[in-house]
């Protein structure tokens, strides 16, 4: 192995450790880059790969937004009426999804459901796979057992279904948790395989699988979408879990919904959840299940999906980098040459402005990792200049 590190200035150690102590404060999540850049001014961030979605949905809403909002001056009902009842938006995504409003929940971003679902009716043992996205264990009430399945860096990650469903048969919980493709390597199971796995579970409790980044997953050449909405009444045990932020691009205003059981819908809203989303986030859902908008919406999904494997196929090009296989918009990075993971997040914000995750607080990932999201393709071609710049030099 090459031993190589990264150097530092002694300006970009200060700075260096100012992010260091955002980081700290931010648990297991990320700054966000405004919060970078009100206690560190002196970065100019240009790349934010830290983030993962697709910025071409961004403009895409934000066309929409600026015409039928802004333009036509309707923002200011959007600002001065309540917006509709969770039920009413259920009834909005309803036709679309082809499933009944009554097994529909919307929330104010899809955490905010990961919440409710896992304090209401997770009570005794939940299982996850890990490394994954915190909150699946992190809001789990105290007294409650969690059982991590790890995924081993020898299979590259992969998640064996069959260990997976001999370790929920074994521990007997009354949750577990799927993400499919997975936050923070993009492995991906598909749709058949999923099927099967929801069949063999059909006596746990709590079967949640999120999907939140489905929409940039794909099995055949026309990349169609593959979820398991279609099946998702035939099992009164599921719970399937969607965000908006990170495929349609508009995490700011916190739009997800999850399907599941007549009961268990209810069973939220008996605690209320009335106007839980925003007037913004009734517009997108209003937006979303438009014809004109999913067309629009698929020009800048396929694009952006082949954009993205071009762009992790080569990073694997660099050497000392091992780049995991990935179904998402993001890519998982395994340091190889000697540099950390904190010096290499460090120097390129310090350096060339990129923001990207670094891996360091997640559970269940032992080594250097960091994880890069495909932005635009120039920004994508820059990520990669950059980083192929810095390696040269150390
Ligand atoms: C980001 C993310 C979510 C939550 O997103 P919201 O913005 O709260 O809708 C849920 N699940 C996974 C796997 C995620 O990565």
């Amino acid at each position: 192995m090459v031993k190589n590190s990264i150097s530092f200035t002694n300006q970009e150690k200060d700075i260096a450790q100012k992010i260091k102590r955002l980081k700290e404060k931010a648990g297991s999540h990320s700054p966000s880059i405004y919060t970078i850049a009100e206690f560190v001014p002196q970065l100019n961030i240009t790349v934010d790969a830290c983030f993962l979605s697709n910025p071409y949905a961004t403009d895409l809403f934000f066309h929409y937004f600026t015409e039928e909002l802004i333009e036509s001056g309707k923002i200011k009902e959007v600002l001065e009426y309540y917006p509709s009842q969770n039920q009413t938006i259920a009834g909005v995504l309803s036709k679309h999804l082809n499933v009944s409003p009554k097994n529909i929940f919307v929330g104010n971003g899809t955490t905010e459901i990961i919440q409710a679902v896992i304090h209401n009716f997770t009570a005794e043992k939940i299982v996850v796979n890990i490394p994954t996205f915190s909150p699946y264990y992190e809001f789990v009430k105290e007294g409650i057992e969690i059982v991590y399945n790890k995924l081993d860096k020898q299979d590259n990650f992969v998640l064996n279904l069959e260990d997976y469903i001999q370790l929920i048969k074994k521990t007997k919980p009354d949750t577990i948790v799927l993400i499919n493709p997975n936050n923070p390597d993009g492995g991906y199971i598909n749709l058949e395989r999923m099927e099967y796995f929801v069949s063999e579970l059909s006596w746990v409790k709590n079967v949640i699988v999120d999907e939140s980044f489905i929409h940039f997953a794909y099995e055949d050449v026309e990349y169609n979408l593959r979820t398991l909405i279609k099946i998702s009444q035939k099992f009164s045990n599921l719970v399937l879990v969607k965000s908006m932020s990170k495929d349609f691009g508009i995490a700011g205003i916190r739009a997800g919904y999850a399907i599941m059981n007549e009961h268990k819908v209810n069973r939220l809203l008996k605690q209320g959840y009335l106007w839980n989303l925003s007037g913004l986030a009734e517009y997108f859902f209003r937006l979303y299940v438009r014809k004109d908008f999913l067309r629009a919406y698929e020009k800048v999904r396929i694009p952006y999906i082949q954009a993205s494997q071009q762009f992790f196929a080569k990073l694997a090009g660099i050497k000392g980098l091992k780049v995991y296989p990935s179904m998402a918009n993001f890519v998982l990075v395994e340091l190889n040459n000697g540099a950390t993971s904190t010096d290499l997040t460090a120097k390129l914000l310090l350096k060339y402005g990129i923001y990207i995750r670094n891996c360091a607080d997640k559970i269940g990932l032992d080594g250097q990792f960091v994880r890069i999201a495909s932005r635009t393709t120039e920004q994508n071609q820059f990520v990669m200049d950059c980083i192929t710049d810095l390696f040269r030099d150390v």
